[in-house]
């Protein structure tokens, strides 16, 4: 059953939710009606190995609802830890993390947040604003009512081709 039957108050934004509102609405719309193809694809695959292979050692996971995050303790101050790819979803990247600072704080814990590239050996610590959190909550709000509405047409960009839906957005076709 898609999100359109439960209600828009029921549902559950998570953190993939706020990288695919950057990434390709027609993607979150999909995601979020649970046509989800994420598992098959040889780009996710490779995602995880990254995951797995830089950060065997250090690595404690803590899953709360919409959020798995990797994460160290610094005396008093928790640190989240996000590990990507490449920098080329930096926006996407960015929110989810801040999503994840914003869900936390509702919790009452403070962190930090640190994004982590392995493959360019690059590190973003993240100092979201006031106004971060805000957006976080507009982001929030127009999720649902993208994923309330209508499918939205695929339309082609560069990333497309190594998207998990790209034979059912556009068949294969070149
Ligand atoms: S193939 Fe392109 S249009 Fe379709 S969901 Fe993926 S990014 Fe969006």
């Amino acid at each position: 059953m898609g999100p359109e039957h439960e209600g828009l108050e029921s549902m559950r934004i998570t953190g993939v939710m706020i990288s695919y509102y950057f990434i390709c609405r027609t993607k979150l719309w999909l995601f979020a009606h649970n046509i989800t193809l994420e598992r098959e694809h040889e780009n996710v695959r490779i995602g995880k190995e990254v995951h797995e292979v830089s950060y065997k050692r250090e690595k404690k996971e803590v899953e709360l609802p919409g959020m798995k995050m990797d994460f160290i303790r610094k005396g008093d101050v928790l640190e989240i830890h996000e590990v990507k790819k490449s920098r080329k979803m930096m926006a996407a990247d960015r929110y989810q993390v801040i999503y994840y600072l914003s869900e936390l704080r509702k919790r009452g814990v403070e962190a930090k947040a640190v994004i982590n590239y392995p493959m360019i050996r690059e590190t973003l610590h993240m100092n979201p604003t006031e106004d971060d959190f805000r957006r976080i909550e507009e982001i929030k709000r127009e999720i649902k009512d993208i994923v309330s509405g209508p499918f939205p047409a695929p339309e082609r960009k560069r990333i497309c081709p190594k998207c998990a839906y790209y034979e059912f957005c556009f068949g294969g076709i070149e």
